[in-house]
């Protein structure tokens, strides 16, 4: 089958208006990018649908990386052909032929779907598809017709511009496109849960900032190198991502010296989302994301949750909250962050783990225990001390 297009199909119905033409933008903007390794692909909005064209690069590499595009529900590749019975008859066996191949049942089910856009083409739709039916059954065995609930559709569509034939299709992520839905501060440690986290805000539209808090020398250098290909992971899914490295050593040291052990942990992360919040204001994002898991540990469950959260107004997203951690670990495997996530590298917050970390710290416990710290001092310091460094997708090598 000679492919020269995809037929890329996006879902989410419930958008309207102009809600729905931006969404369109940016999903074709974002597709048009993943492919920028193909040379002279391009991609175009046609009719609820869009369209790239391959320019002689090979269908089912684009297809794969198109497949990959958040917002994409499904992609088929088609064969244009010129608007003569035979051409669109070759185009048609090809396309069922490929179809079968693909397909898991060996011996499978069909029916031909024509659409007649073109009404100077002179055969009525329902005859072109029962004569184009006829010779799929002649010429390939295994397939029987059942117009109700085929195993596989023949798409034939008669169009001003050609015939348009097509008959698999690749399931696409679903989700919205990355942009559509603004920017989010993701507070990415170098464990399993939060680069998850970070991705599944991504599949629901949003730009992702990596916030990452860094307690160099107790955490090394290659605790943060890890950090940093987690963000490469995640700019690879999502086109890219910003990492703000915070530089979080004096406010751990501060907080051992001055804190309860047994609060240390509650009041690390109150420090975390002040200076995560702050960092939010400062490159306008509209939400904090974590990799938090309702019970995991002491500081996930919801006594800590609420006394963490005391400390910010912005909506805090946890996209895993319900989940179980054998089903992030999957997910992680899926995304391509599990193998960087298990590397043995510590964490800061792995390094002054209490013995016993209060599961249910009140709030006004909280603040009695930083009361000897110098809370704005610590923000302001850490955050102006804070770098960014920026992650884009990189371009497949493998062509
Ligand atoms: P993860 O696997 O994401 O590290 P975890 O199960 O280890 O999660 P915690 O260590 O309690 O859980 O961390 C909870 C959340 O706090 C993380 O998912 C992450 O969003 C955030 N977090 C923890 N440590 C850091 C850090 N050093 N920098 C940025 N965010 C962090
Ligand atoms: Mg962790």
């Amino acid at each position: 089958m000679a492919v020269d297009q995809l037929i890329v199909r996006y879902g989410e119905i419930s958008l309207k208006g102009h809600n729905r033409s931006d969404f369109e933008k940016i999903l074709a903007h974002n597709v048009q990018r993943a492919l920028r390794a193909f040379e002279g692909v391009r991609v175009e909005r046609i009719g609820g649908r869009i369209s790239v064209h391959l320019a002689g690069n090979p269908a089912e590499p684009v297809t794969r990386e198109v497949c990959r595009v958040f917002g994409v529900v499904s992609v088929s590749p088609v064969e244009r052909t010129e608007l003569s019975v035979e051409a669109l008859t070759a185009a048609a066996l090809a396309a069922a032929r490929q179809a079968v191949l693909s397909s898991e049942q060996v011996a499978t089910t069909f029916k031909v779907d024509v659409r007649r856009a073109n009404k100077r083409f002179p055969i009525p739709s329902p005859e072109l598809a029962a004569l184009l039916g006829g010779r799929i059954l002649e010429e390939i065995e295994s397939l029987r017709v059942d117009v109700h609930h085929p195993h596989l559709t023949v798409y034939v569509e008669v169009r001003d511009e050609g015939g348009f034939v097509y008959a698999s299709k690749y399931a696409g992520l679903g989700g919205l496109p990355v942009g559509s839905s603004g920017r989010v501060g993701l507070l990415l440690s170098g464990g399993i849960d939060s680069p998850v986290a970070g991705w599944l805000a991504m599949k629901r539209g949003v730009e992702l900032e990596a916030i990452h808090f860094h307690s160099f020398p107790f955490t090394s250098e290659r605790a943060l190198q890890k950090v940093e290909d987690l963000a490469q992971v995640l700019a690879n899914w999502g086109g890219r991502v910003r990492l703000h490295v915070v530089h979080f050593t004096e406010v751990q040291t501060e907080i051992r010296k001055h804190c309860p052990d047994e609060l240390s942990i509650t009041v690390m992360r109150r420090m975390m989302l002040r200076i995560a919040e702050r960092l939010a204001t400062q490159w306008r994002l509209k939400a904090l994301v974590t990799g938090e898991s309702l019970g995991q540990v002491a500081s996930q469950t919801l006594d800590s949750m609420k006394t963490i959260n005391a400390v910010t107004n912005l909506p805090i997203l946890r996209p895993l909250v319900t989940e179980d951690k054998v089903d992030i670990m999957r997910r992680a495997r899926e995304i391509g962050t599990y193998d960087i996530s298990i590397l043995p590298y510590e964490d800061c917050c792995t390094i002054f783990v209490p013995k016993s970390p209060r599961t249910k710290p009140k709030i006004d416990e909280a603040e009695r225990a930083e009361t000897s710290l110098d809370v704005e001092k610590l923000v302001e310091d850490a955050v102006a001390q804070t770098e960014q460094k920026m992650f884009k997708a990189q371009v497949q090598r493998t062509l």
